[in-house]
């Protein structure tokens, strides 16, 4: 049977590639001795990125993460991931990370460090300030002009994201009606 030029060609290719990652003529193998997983240590886990809760395998030596990738044993995603779930290596090794509460206060030109407490004070403060500043009881009703209870404030909202879950939209939810909050949003429905 003859050959072409393009078909000896992509032969040849192919053989390369199975050389480069082998090291052996014609045995391409993913246990090459250059992976990083090789000897590490790995954990299941889920993706914190979205609540479809995609499966990950996270490998680590010597307690840091060497490796991040879909779990093909995991019944939701079988070991595919989205984008950025496929970038989670780099959000969880990265110099760049904040991993501190970073402040800037009302006119600075500068951010300041925190520490969580502070921060959680602060939102809470906030919070119950804007609050009380905006609560109303009753609301005169623009169509009828009769004055109904309506206990809410229109000082804040709410914004849920795509991480939460079932159980934490309803929890997200419950609270935003405690503090009277009608204004209640979704990420995902944006
Ligand atoms: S962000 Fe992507 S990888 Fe992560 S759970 Fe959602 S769909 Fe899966």
């Amino acid at each position: 049977m003859g050959m072409s030029r393009r078909q000896f060609l992509q032969g040849g290719a192919l053989a390369a590639a199975g050389v480069a990652l082998s090291g052996k003529p014609g045995e391409a193998s993913v246990d090459s001795p250059e992976m990083r997983t090789k000897g590490a240590k790995s954990s299941t886990t889920i993706c914190p990125y979205c609540a479809v809760g995609c499966g990950l395998i996270v490998h680590t030596k010597n307690g840091r993460i060497v490796n991040i990738e879909g779990d093909p044993d995991h019944p939701i995603n079988q070991g595919s991931l989205c984008s950025k779930g496929s970038s989670l290596f780099q959000v969880a090794v990265n110099d760049r990370r904040l991993q501190k509460v970073m402040y800037r206060a009302p006119g600075s030109d500068r951010f300041e460090e925190k520490s969580w407490d502070w921060a959680l004070d602060r939102i809470a403060q906030k919070m119950k300030e804007t609050r009380d500043r905006t609560f109303k009881a009753t609301e005169v009703n623009k169509k009828d002009k009769k004055e109904y209870v309506v206990n809410r404030t229109d000082g804040m909202a709410f914004f849920g994201g795509a991480g939460l879950d079932n159980e934490e939209c309803y929890l997200w939810s419950k609270f935003s009606r405690a503090m009277g909050v009608g204004q209640l949003e979704h990420q995902a429905r944006l």
